[in-house]
């Protein structure tokens, strides 16, 4: 068993994939031969660069995921890093290694950097190892070993898979992969979802036990694989296969349904992106707009900062695309654990109360203003909205203001379009946000509440830490409090609160919301459906009544307790659903 990150379920024979850096040996050159070993890796540089276009032309001419390009765009720049092809230069020329050792000596250094760093970031050096991997075939002429050239369908197994491996992968050859290796967040997670290949990480030891061409079963929603299935494990497996495709054309269909509770709310459900290639799967499940684009993630494939052509591209793609729905793009959360080798603050105590998203900006005015000045040029529709990550009074959300302000003079004089009344949001992820709220609704159009955040910074509980995920609890009385004050002030401001949290797509924590009164979500695209579901056997007058009931408690346990016996109540006669709901971890005993 491992983490499922990629629903869906695979049948079929393994293939496991082995791919390793082979040791290489010191040899020292001697003068004459130190030119013309830098001219051999510039050419093992340069085959590589060709074979990596190639493969993005073939994945362009599939017409797969734009996420897959953007990863290979990203290794193509590498091939210019400076931490790694300039310095297997400096070695041969000034220690007279040879290009091989020279390069091993560089992935190490490259390496040690990465080390220090979240699992995040260490993710990130596999694309970095994948580069240095494929130099080193082409240096001893050896063939890249490639999935893509895989003639039986079959299901991968393999300690680890590069972004690059999971990029070159058939969707009709590989029905699915599972690796030792990886967390939920890694590209290659992110690869398998966006191309919809069944997949699990973190399986221990799969390796060892799984031979090439045994037959094996792939779960990749419970993460569950197994080994010589027995008939009944096959039957079921197939009958799960075909619960599964019923399920995902439900999802579409439900997809197009309104999302009006029984008593005539609309509910408006957004979607989160990370990036513009999510547009697809705004349409096919049905989203208004976007509630939460995580601009950081554009750094995913940089190695450096993106510029402001650049960033006013993607902006604009989104707006244009999804117009006249309404696109909130929250401006930078780097830090915490996310991208923070680019920042230079990789070695605080605490990345997640450290210098972090606002913070980060206000203090590097340079890359804020760039980020500001490319939202401010795409919003000439008049379709995008500003939100700013982890405030934690008025004063931040002043400074930020005050430079828009600054900026959008600027452009003014500069004759730029940009639409003058940009509504501006907050996202509410901090408690001392709650508290002030009512003053900093003044300066506001919106507030956004990130309850991934909320949750943590309110119990103190890390949101990364599987050792305390079991105080990681959405219904605590406090969490719920929080929310309810925010809605109090919001109503009293008349100005919306939205959600988008992960409470948000799930769906008993959707229903508690809509409890507190929060009528906007904003999610994952692929959970629209099952909240629409929701939301449409709704009665939203008996439920506030419910609400009110909900904030009295005064311990989780209550809390899950009321909302069980609360759900158990209104969804009698659908079990199904109601077996889903039961699921839910919100409602997890602790
Ligand atoms: C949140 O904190 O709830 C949120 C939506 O932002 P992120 O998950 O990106 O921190
Ligand atoms: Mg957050």
């Amino acid at each position: 068993k491992g983490l499922g990150v990629s629903s869906g379920v695979a049948i079929g024979h393994a293939r496991l994939f082995h791919v390793s850096m082979v040791d290489v040996g010191e040899s020292i050159l001697l003068e004459q031969n130190i030119e013309p070993e830098i001219d051999r890796f510039k050419n093992a540089v340069a085959l590589t660069r060709v074979q990596i276009e190639e493969l993005g032309k073939r994945v362009t001419e599939r017409g797969e995921n734009k996420a897959l390009s953007e990863v290979l765009t990203m290794h193509l720049l590498l091939l210019e890093d400076r931490m790694l092809i300039d310095r297997t230069i400096e070695l041969v020329r000034e220690s007279r290694f040879g290009a091989e050792y020279s390069l091993s000596c560089a992935l190490k250094e490259v390496k040690k950097r990465y080390a220090g760093l979240p699992d995040l970031f260490r993710e990130r050096f596999k694309d970095v190892e994948d580069i240095g991997r494929r130099i080193m075939n082409n240096l001893r002429g050896a063939h890249t070993q490639s999935l893509e050239h895989l003639e039986e369908e079959s299901i991968i197994i393999a300690r680890d898979l590069s972004p690059t491996d999971t990029a070159s992968m058939r969707k009709d050859k590989v029905l699915g992969f599972a690796i030792e290796a990886g967390g939920k967040t890694s590209h290659t997670a992110i690869l398998a979802r966006a191309l919809e290949i069944p997949a699990i990480v973190g399986v221990h030891n799969i390796t060892k036990f799984v031979q090439d061409d045994d037959l094996i079963i792939l779960d990749g929603q419970s993460g569950q694989i197994i080994l010589e299935p027995s008939e009944e494990d096959l039957d079921e497996s197939y009958k799960k296969q075909d619960l599964y495709q019923v399920r995902q054309s439900r999802l579409v269909e439900m997809g197009k349904l309104e999302p009006v509770t029984v008593d005539g709310h609309v509910i408006d459900l957004a979607a989160n992106i990370e990036f513009t290639s999510e547009i697809e799967s705004i349409n096919k499940y049905g989203a208004h707009g976007v509630g939460l684009y995580r601009t950081e993630f554009l750094f995913l494939n940089n190695i450096s900062i993106p510029s402001e052509e650049e960033q006013y591209s993607h902006y604009k793609e989104v707006a244009e695309k999804l117009y006249p729905d309404p696109v909130i793009i929250r401006t930078l959360d780097l830090g915490g654990d996310k991208f923070a080798h680019l920042l230079d603050t990789s070695d605080e105590m605490n990345p997640f109360l450290g210098c972090r998203a606002i913070r980060f900006c206000l203090e590097n005015l340079e890359i804020f203003k760039i980020q500001l000045r490319a939202i401010l040029r795409a919003s000439s529709l008049r379709n995008i909205q500003i939100m700013y990550p982890l405030l934690s009074g008025c004063s931040e959300l002043r400074a930020a203001n005050e430079l828009l302000q600054s900026l959008k003079d600027e452009l003014r004089n500069d004759g730029v379009a940009f639409d003058e009344n940009i509504p501006i949001g907050a996202m509410i992820e901090v408690p001392s946000a709650v508290i002030m709220a009512r003053e900093m609704a003044e300066d506001l159009s919106f507030f956004s509440i990130g309850t991934n955040d909320l949750i943590q910074y309110t119990l103190a509980v890390d949101r990364g830490n599987e050792k305390i995920a079991h105080l990681y609890q959405p219904l605590h009385p406090a969490v719920l409090r929080m929310i309810a004050n925010v809605v109090d002030v919001g109503r009293e401001f008349s100005i919306p609160v939205d959600v988008c949290g992960e409470m948000a797509s799930d769906p008993v924590c959707a229903l508690m919301l809509m409890a507190l009164g929060i009528e906007r979500f904003s999610m994952a695209p692929h959970g629209i459906p099952t909240i629409k579901e929701i939301v449409r056997l709704t009665q939203m007058d008996r439920l506030r009544e419910f609400g009110k009931e909900l904030l009295k408690v005064s311990t989780v346990q209550e809390s899950q307790l009321l909302v069980k016996q609360y759900i158990s109540c209104l969804f009698s006669n659908n079990l199904d659903l109601l077996e889903n709901l039961n699921e839910s971890t919100a409602l997890a005993y602790n």
